[in-house]
């Protein structure tokens, strides 16, 4: 009973006064205005409810807020319940109710959560709703080159069979004269894996090398798959402070404070999303320092590395750690448009004398999903080699930078809205001044913003940001979907208050 924190206990009375009240989740989503996935969230204690939500609960349930938060032994009743139904649906062998496993306790990935839920719901309902919630290029006319298309085309047959584990020869040699020109110290074929997206090699990765306890530093904003893929491998995620003031580059005075002797490695997403920074080769010396002092393992998610504006380079922190492991992580999702075919892949580099079980593992887990899809990697030598990224997207006069140089100054002339310019990727992450616009609870702004103005964007918690006052936008549509958006959220910011 001691252990019980706040969101089971209201877990625990939602359940119970569900079921005095004969209510079902979809009866509560549609009573609310809310989704199904957001009461699912509270009845699995993974979410509290804000105080609005918390009173129109009440009210909907006829019962006093009390009744919801304070501990009144329903769950004890409710397990003696069960206890009873079970041993009854034995007799009449009635189908038992499955729950998701106790693994995916606290794992959350809300860029596919309620708010999008709701905004699919919307959709069904013939509602024309301006997404600028994903990274997914495809959907805004943004094409791969047709050499990348052709020769997946004229590899099909040949890419019917398993691959070797790690991936083809000519995918990973391709990988590692693209590590060459980036100056990766020591990386050999084996030290290449490719992936269905650089995704399912983060999960490898974190699977790979986490015990129960074991702690990464994250950063914080993040993207939030490193999160949930750390809790997912029973480690424990400690956020690190990208700080706004100086173009959100990492804090290397927070990082430092963070360390703990169950630290075991740091994540560093260069470029950045949310935020769109570019790290400049000081920072990166920095991290890479304390990686030295504090033996850590360094996770470098590089997945927009070529997709930088401005004239910038992009510097790959591997480079500076010939004496540590780099586990660096790239694809071609972004930078090739081809999200959809899952193409990444995985570099070990530096000095991996020490890391033979955790190298054993990683092998190991690549074996047992036999291989990437091959159709995939047979794509990777064409687009690291010639001229295959589409650069001029990303020079005046290109969609990326011209769209970048639109959001950047439209937003921070909304009242109470203010941006860092994004120097890489396609996302601009705004801060919103509470004082001028109060907000308790971001993800229920997202969902007012998104019934009164059809604008879908990803609410700052989403990315396990610590206050509800920023919220990321995905400046790929098109310049005339983005006027509408800012013209909807300057109308939306302009009147809006959760007071
Ligand atoms: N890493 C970052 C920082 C991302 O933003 C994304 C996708 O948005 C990924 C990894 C996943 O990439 P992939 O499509 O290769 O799985």
């Amino acid at each position: 009973m001691s252990d019980k924190n706040v969101k089971d206990i209201f877990s625990e009375n939602l359940r119970y006064w569900m079921n005095e009240r004969g209510m079902k989740q979809s009866d509560l989503a549609a009573g609310l205005g809310i989704s199904e996935a957001a009461v699912s969230f509270w009845l699995s204690s993974q979410k509290y409810p804000s105080p609005v939500k918390l009173q129109m609960l009440a009210e909907f349930l006829k019962v006093r807020k009390s009744d919801l938060i304070e501990d009144n032994g329903h769950g004890e009743a409710a397990a003696e319940a069960s206890g009873r139904e079970e041993t009854s649906q034995k007799k009449d062998k009635a189908p038992r109710k499955v729950d998701k496993s106790e693994k995916l306790e606290g794992v959350c990935y809300d860029v596919r959560g309620p708010v999008l839920d709701e905004a699919n719901r919307m959709i069904e309902n013939g509602t024309n709703i301006i997404k600028l919630n994903i990274g997914n290029p495809a959907p805004f006319e943004f094409y791969a080159p047709d050499e990348v298309i052709e020769d997946m085309i004229r590899n099909l047959r040949a890419s019917e069979g398993y691959s070797d584990s790690k991936g083809l020869f000519s995918a990973r040699k391709a990988v590692m004269q693209y590590c060459q020109l980036k100056k990766f110290p020591n990386v050999g074929i084996n030290d290449i894996y490719t992936g269905n997206g650089a995704s399912e090699l983060i999960t490898m990765a974190m699977n790979g090398l986490l015990n129960n306890g074991d702690e990464i530093l994250v950063p914080m904003p993040d993207y939030p798959l490193w999160t949930a893929s750390i809790k997912l491998s029973g480690g424990e995620p400690v956020h690190y402070r990208c700080d706004e003031a100086s173009n959100w580059y990492p804090d290397i005075a927070d990082i430092r404070k963070r360390i703990t002797d169950k630290t075991r490695g740091i994540v560093i997403i260069n470029p950045n999303n949310p935020t769109g920074a570019l790290y400049p080769v000081e920072i990166l010396q920095q991290v890479a320092d304390l990686a030295r002092e504090f033996d850590l393992i360094v996770f470098a998610d590089e997945i927009y590395d070529r997709l930088v504006m401005d004239g910038k380079v992009h510097v790959s922190i591997a480079s500076l750690l010939p004496d540590r492991l780099c586990v660096t992580f790239n694809g071609l999702s972004k930078s090739h448009k081809v999200a959809g075919f899952r193409v990444g892949w995985m570099v070990l580099s530096g000095d991996k004398r020490r890391y033979k079980g955790y190298i054993e593992g990683l092998n190991l887990l690549s074996s047992m999903r036999l291989c990437s899809n091959v159709p995939g990697q047979s794509i990777i030598q064409t687009a690291l080699g010639g001229q295959q990224v589409g650069e001029q997207l990303l020079v005046p006069g290109g969609r990326i930078f011209e769209q970048r140089e639109y959001i950047y100054n439209a937003l921070n002339s909304i009242p109470g809205i203010s941006a860092t310019k994004p120097d890489a990727a396609f996302y601009i992450f705004p801060k919103i001044d509470l004082k001028k616009i109060p907000i308790f609870d971001d993800e229920q702004m997202a969902l007012d913003l998104l019934k009164e103005q059809h604008i879908l964007i990803l609410q700052g918690t989403a990315m396990n940001w610590d206050s509800p006052d920023h919220f990321r936008i995905v400046y790929l549509p098109h310049r005339r979907t983005l006027e509408k958006a800012v013209d909807g959220m300057a109308e939306f910011f302009a009147n809006y208050s959760q007071e």
